[in-house]
């Protein structure tokens, strides 16, 4: 089917009942700003900055950064790039930054990583910031933090950058045109505050990695654990609808960014609990935008409450018999 979805490239991602999907691809490396242009996909939805930090045997100067944002918002063009602030330490641990991590953290996943690590070591931060504003320079720069867990992580992330910005300005350098700052939800107790941070966002992206390993309590990269827990499981839907319902309640866009959203089956489910974003990996592209032009979303949406609210067990199987029964 690879020739197939080769010929979706050009087509857009539409459902059969006219509701426009935003498909936009994960990436991490310069390169991978290519896959837009193979894929015909809308955009970056998740640029995972740690990679340049994680290939470097020495930390990444600002100059250095501020190349490889501005190399891949040249080769991007007007299609949108969503920088993830670096998420670094726990298991990424880096060479060069011993001294910054808490070595042999029983539960690194959980413990001194991404933003609770930038924020204790404000320099980086400030960098990054300096790197991504200057680069973006003239442009709209979007940029959203990982594993905010309360509200004020993210005002503060958002302050060093708003700081940055008048320091720029102030100098007469030029900054971007405007900001989009965003925040992932991967930690399940922010679900529990969005009615006090959504107000401060511009976008919501939830990342379905991290947060499935901590609503399940059951680590990402264990293999005994790794089929035990179905995405397309009850507590999963439950907890995204009610996420998503609330992001549409306020007004403010929500997206998916984990690798859910690059299955289809999956996919399929989250456009049914009112998620119209999705960022993957660029692989899955195709097969996804297949599946998005055969959906008729309306109804998908119209399924989606009552299976919530019966929850069988065999969940997975009554969506996949869905999928069937409407062509999908
Ligand atoms: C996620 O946790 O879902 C996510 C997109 O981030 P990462 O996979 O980089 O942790
Ligand atoms: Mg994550």
């Amino acid at each position: 089917r690879r020739a197939e979805f080769a010929a979706l490239r050009d087509l857009p991602a539409m459902t059969t009942d006219g509701v426009r999907i935003q498909l936009m691809v994960n990436a991490g490396l310069r390169d991978d700003a290519a896959a837009l242009d193979v894929t015909g996909a809308d955009g970056i939805g998740l640029f995972r900055t740690e990679f340049q930090f994680l290939v470097s045997a020495t930390m990444p100067q600002r100059e250095r950064q501020q190349r490889l944002y501005k190399d891949v918002m040249d080769a991007a063009g007007d299609r949108p790039v969503i920088f993830r602030t670096v998420d670094i330490g726990g298991d990424k641990a880096l060479p060069y930054m011993k001294a910054e991590q808490h070595e042999n953290e029983e539960n690194p996943a959980m413990g001194w990583r991404a933003l609770r690590l930038a924020l204790g070591r404000d320099a980086l931060m400030k960098a990054q910031a300096r790197a991504l504003l200057e680069a973006a320079a003239g442009r709209t720069l979007h940029v959203m933090f990982p594993m905010v867990s309360e509200t004020w992580e993210y005002e503060a992330a958002h302050a060093i950058f708003e700081d940055q910005r008048k320091w720029l300005a102030a100098r007469g350098k030029m900054g971007p045109g405007a900001v989009r700052y965003g925040a992932m939800l991967e930690v399940p107790a922010l679900a529990e505050m969005l009615d006090q941070l959504l107000p401060k966002l511009d976008f919501l992206s939830i990342g379905t990695n991290d947060l499935t390993q901590f609503l399940f309590a059951a680590d990402r990269g264990n293999p005994k654990l790794a089929e035990r827990y179905d995405w397309l499981s009850p507590a999963i839907l439950r907890f995204l609808a009610r996420v998503s319902a609330k992001c549409h309640e306020m007004g403010v866009p929500v997206g998916v960014c984990g690798e859910m959203g690059g299955r289809p089956l999956e996919a399929m489910a989250l456009l049914g609990l009112g998620i119209n974003r999705l960022s993957i990996t660029p692989a899955a592209v195709g097969p996804v935008k297949a599946m998005i032009r055969s959906l008729d979303v309306g109804a998908i949406r119209a399924a989606m409450p009552p299976l919530l609210e019966e929850a069988p067990r065999d969940l997975r199987q009554r969506i996949e018999t869905w999928a069937e029964e409407h062509g999908v």
